[in-house]
């Protein structure tokens, strides 16, 4: 199926569940995860409109960005954030979705270029408690806002997660829910935090339904990745 078939598609996916769960039009982002996918899709995706672009190795990353370097795209770090590669990403990227630790956030701050406007990040929580999986523990979040908010180079956006695949609506609503009600929680105790990073392919309408406001839409969207790109998520 041609690109621009697949991302009217999911454009169309986005908006019907916007309206069947009361959210308003286009308040749901749209993040397309580009890895494994080559210059020319995303070029493709940029002249259809899409500005919103996620990448999960920086390696990847690096030499498409350069190549894009003449499109106005905002680019979002949505992978591990490996120590030696912070400040590469600080420098390179416009968010990052998968902070997980102080360490990490000290790391981007101090690498975000004064000139440049503070790096906005979301908290990665592992909000079904699933022990391999990367992000932190729901009771320690309001912690590490704390200390994001307390770096002027970073600014505090909200939490993302990816939740273990479920089947069926409900399920796939559960754990969707207990990350919107944690981002509430912290809105209660005064952070000013507007983004909820949830929703992939497979849970896209559990993720409107349960409050994302932006989702990072991968297979759906560029088809199913080669075999080398799924043995490496
Ligand atoms: C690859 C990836 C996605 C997209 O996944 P799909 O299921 O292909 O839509 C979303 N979030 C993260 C963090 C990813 O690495």
């Amino acid at each position: 199926m041609p690109l621009a078939v697949r991302w009217g598609a999911v454009r169309e996916r986005l908006g019907a569940a916007e309206r069947q769960y009361g959210r308003a039009a286009g308040s749901v982002r749209l993040l397309a995860a580009s890895k494994s996918q080559p210059v020319s899709a995303i070029r493709e995706l940029a002249t259809l409109g899409q500005r919103a672009f996620g990448e999960s190795y920086l390696q990847e990353a690096c030499p498409k960005q350069d190549a894009c370097a003449d499109l106005p795209l905002e680019w979002h770090f949505i992978g591990p954030v490996q120590g030696n590669k912070a400040a590469e990403v600080a420098r390179r990227f416009d968010w990052v979705h998968t902070l997980a630790s102080e360490v990490q956030a000290e790391r981007l701050a101090r690498a975000r270029p004064q000139h440049m406007p503070p790096l906005n990040v979301c908290l990665q929580v592992n909000i079904d408690g699933e022990t391999s999986k990367a992000g932190i523990a729901p009771a320690t979040v309001t912690v590490l806002a704390q200390a994001v908010q307390a770096l002027p180079q970073l600014r505090l956006r909200g939490l993302m997660s990816i939740p273990a695949r479920a089947d069926g609506l409900a399920a796939q609503r559960r754990p969707l829910r207990a990350l919107r009600e944690l981002w509430q929680g912290l809105r209660g105790e005064g952070f000013e935090l507007d983004t909820l990073s949830m929703g992939m392919s497979d849970d896209l309408e559990a993720a409107v339904a349960e409050g994302a406001t932006i989702t990072r839409i991968g297979s759906a969207l560029f088809g199913p990745r080669p075999a080398r790109a799924v043995l490496r998520t």
